[in-house]
């Protein structure tokens, strides 16, 4: 049974935590008793302000500015969370970037930046967390893929095959790491209205609505609060699992 404080007493690192899907999963664990580590690029207003809002309101947010395509950056990042907080108990994979094209069309760096990002950025991020999550023999990683990475998509060979790595990935790691008490999920979302969908054309968004089984797209909430719950006590025998919030839109 979930109580509105069930993360409290842990530590979570959400990468690309200061708005959007991130934002709201960062938010959503202060709010459930969790202390914070903020992980931006260049969204640093953001970051700042919603690290104030959950101090202000009583909660434990530090921010870290790293790029997580950056191998040896991330992990002086993760060496300085576990310095400040004492620990680290859950990883959110969510950074992420898009750069659309047809194959046609498409450049190597596109390819290349969204691959080192995405894909690389979720390697490097679960590496330098495994050695103290094993000595504390408890952890909890979400990794946000995405329906892409599943079905596929026009216009995203390069994002939708970041997304499918991170559903290997996530698969491999949870059978290396299961038995020493670390659970490891990924959340596939559907469309969400964030940034990253906001620049899509109305006919686009109005096309991926009549996709969707129940008619519309997802809020950053229904992604924070699946996140939650792989986080919580209550998901401590799911691992390995990708979990579709999607409208129904990956079945
Ligand atoms: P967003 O653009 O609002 O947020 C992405 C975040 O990642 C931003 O805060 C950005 O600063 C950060 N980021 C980008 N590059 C980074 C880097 N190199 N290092 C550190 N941080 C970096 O997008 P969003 O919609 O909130 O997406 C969040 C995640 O959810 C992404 O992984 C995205 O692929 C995934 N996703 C989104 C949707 C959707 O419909 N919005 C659907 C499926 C999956």
């Amino acid at each position: 049974m979930l109580n509105n404080t069930f993360l409290e007493g842990k530590t979570a690192l959400i990468t690309g935590g200061a708005k959007g899907i991130g934002g709201k999963i960062t938010e959503t664990f202060a709010q459930y008793g969790a202390a914070v580590a903020i992980n931006y690029s260049g969204s640093e207003d953001a970051a700042r302000e919603l690290a104030d809002k959950i101090n202000a309101a009583g909660g434990k947010a530090v921010i870290y500015k790293c790029n997580v395509a950056d191998f040896n950056a991330v992990k002086e990042m993760i060496d300085n969370v576990i310095k400040d907080f004492g620990k680290l108990d859950i990883l959110v994979n969510n950074a992420g970037i898009t750069k659309d094209n047809l194959m046609l069309r498409m450049g190597e760096d596109d390819f290349d930046r969204v691959i080192d990002v995405n894909l690389k950025g979720c390697f490097n991020c679960m590496k330098h967390v495994t050695r103290s999550m094993l000595k504390q023999k408890y952890g909890k990683i979400i990794n946000i893929s995405s329906v892409v990475g599943v079905h596929g998509n026009a216009g995203q060979v390069n994002y939708s095959a970041s997304k499918a790595g991170i559903i290997g990935m996530t698969k491999s790691m949870a059978k290396e790491v299961g038995v020493k008490g670390i659970c490891v999920n990924a959340i596939a979302p559907g469309f969400i209205e964030t940034d990253m969908t906001e620049v899509l054309s109305e006919d686009v968004k109005s096309a991926i609505r009549q996709s969707i089984p129940m008619g519309k797209m997802g809020t950053v909430d229904d992604i924070a609060q699946t996140a939650a719950f792989l986080a919580s006590s209550s998901a401590d025998y799911i691992t390995g699992q990708v979990i579709g919030v999607d409208g129904g839109m990956g079945m």
